[in-house]
């Protein structure tokens, strides 16, 4: 069916110009909203999992992220003490590609404006009315057949038409860093597991790292910015000081853990992605996956017909369980990670291992990911 329809998308993050990039393939005219001066992404790493990878291939930079990043070939849990709990490969059984985030964005728009999509930087969007008006702060207000607020977790476009059933920062969270740390041969992503806390060294490169570290938003040290080298070592020993020592050097940021749960995920033409709609802590590393899968399952749906009202409220009625799931099973493994009492969480890890719980562990995550594949298609 040949149309002429325009869309309009509040935010310039992953979501907002992938599903930009899904609009154009399917004839719509697009423009992004970007408030911030330039469109850039802060901060640190990555790691795309299999489901968002395949919408990435999708929009034709599946292969162009990975040159820019890296695939990585297993990852292994540990304890804080370095003793290794389990290795599972990745390579040929799933997927997880690390890039840097201000790589990822710059890729994203590159595409997005080579498609044709015009992206306005400077502009922020106030509101939506669900008729079909998209309103800058400026005053402007600017029709089409579609809005989408890709504008993340604080969304103005949610807030304004009164869909936040639940937005929350969580009471843990993670600080952030990318630091020069070698990764010989093999490239694995390593999960150190402590009593409350986590940290994880992702490569990025042969010469760069990636890294996370998990914790209570109520521990002052864990969350302090520069990171606290020493704070950091006694909790995990089994790092190399000398890493904990470049990143208390390097840029780094700290975040709550977000989520969020919309009443309804549209009203009339107004649609929620990414962060702004499905928000979760990222004790799965989902939190990318389960936005642009959303984000590409309402395109398709989009395309069966004129009705877009019609069509987003399908989409939410085939979207949303799979959503929900993950992030119950986000939240739970949150608490499992960072809220149970001491001696119980070292018996949690001794459990995993003794049991061979962690293979089902891990299983099951990759699980959720495939699910997240299997509904995009
Ligand atoms: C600690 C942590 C680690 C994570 N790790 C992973 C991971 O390894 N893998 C993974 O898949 N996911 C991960 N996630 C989740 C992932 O980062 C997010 O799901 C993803 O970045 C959301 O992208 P987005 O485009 O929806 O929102 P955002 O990235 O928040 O982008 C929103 C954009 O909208 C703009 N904007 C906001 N308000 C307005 C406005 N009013 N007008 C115009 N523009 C506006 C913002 O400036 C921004 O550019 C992690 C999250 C956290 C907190």
């Amino acid at each position: 069916m040949e149309r002429s329809r325009h869309a309009e998308v509040a935010g310039a993050g992953i979501c907002g110009l992938t599903t930009a990039m899904m609009l154009r393939m399917g004839g719509w005219t697009v423009t992004v909203h970007e408030q911030s001066p330039a469109v850039r992404e802060i901060g640190a790493g990555i790691a795309l999992h299999r489901a968002a990878m395949d919408v990435l291939d999708h929009v034709g930079v599946g292969s162009t992220i990975i040159e820019t990043g890296l695939d990585l070939d297993a990852s292994q849990a540990l304890l804080a003490d370095g003793e290794v709990l389990a290795s599972r490969p990745l390579a040929g059984v799933t997927q997880q590609v690390t890039i840097k985030r201000p790589d990822l964005i710059r890729l994203l728009a590159e595409n997005a404006a080579d498609m044709g999509a015009e992206i306005i930087t400077g502009s922020k969007v106030v509101g939506a009315e669900p008729s079909g008006v998209l309103v800058l702060e400026t005053g402007e207000r600017r029709p089409a057949d579609l809005l989408v607020g890709a504008d993340g977790f604080h969304s103005a476009v949610r807030e304004e038409i009164g869909l936040t059933a639940r937005k929350q920062l969580r009471s843990n969270g993670a600080s952030r860093a990318i630091v020069e740390w070698p990764n010989h041969r093999e490239m694995v992503l390593r999960e150190y597991w402590g009593a409350t806390n986590r940290v994880g060294l992702v490569p990025l490169s042969t010469e760069e790292t990636y890294v996370y570290m998990s914790g209570r938003e109520s521990q002052a040290y864990g969350t302090a910015i520069p990171i606290d080298a020493r704070y950091w070592y006694n909790l995990f020993p089994g790092i190399d000081e000398e890493l904990f020592r470049r990143l208390s050097q390097a840029e780094a940021r700290h975040d709550p853990y977000p989520y969020v749960r919309p009443e309804k995920w549209s009203m009339g033409r107004v649609a929620l992605a990414g962060d702004a709609l499905c928000a979760v802590p990222p004790t799965l590393g989902l939190g990318g996956s389960l936005g642009l899968r959303n984000a590409r399952l309402m395109v398709a749906e989009l395309e069966e017909t004129d009705d877009v009202t019609a069509a987003l409220e399908r989409w939410e009625e085939r979207a949303r369980p799979e959503t929900e799931r993950v992030q119950r099973w986000s939240l739970f493994r949150e608490r499992m990670s960072h809220n149970l009492p001491g001696p119980l969480s070292i018996l949690r890890a001794r459990i995993l291992t003794r049991s061979g719980g962690f293979r089902g562990w891990s299983r099951a995550g990759r699980g959720f990911d495939e699910a997240l594949l299997t509904a995009s298609r």
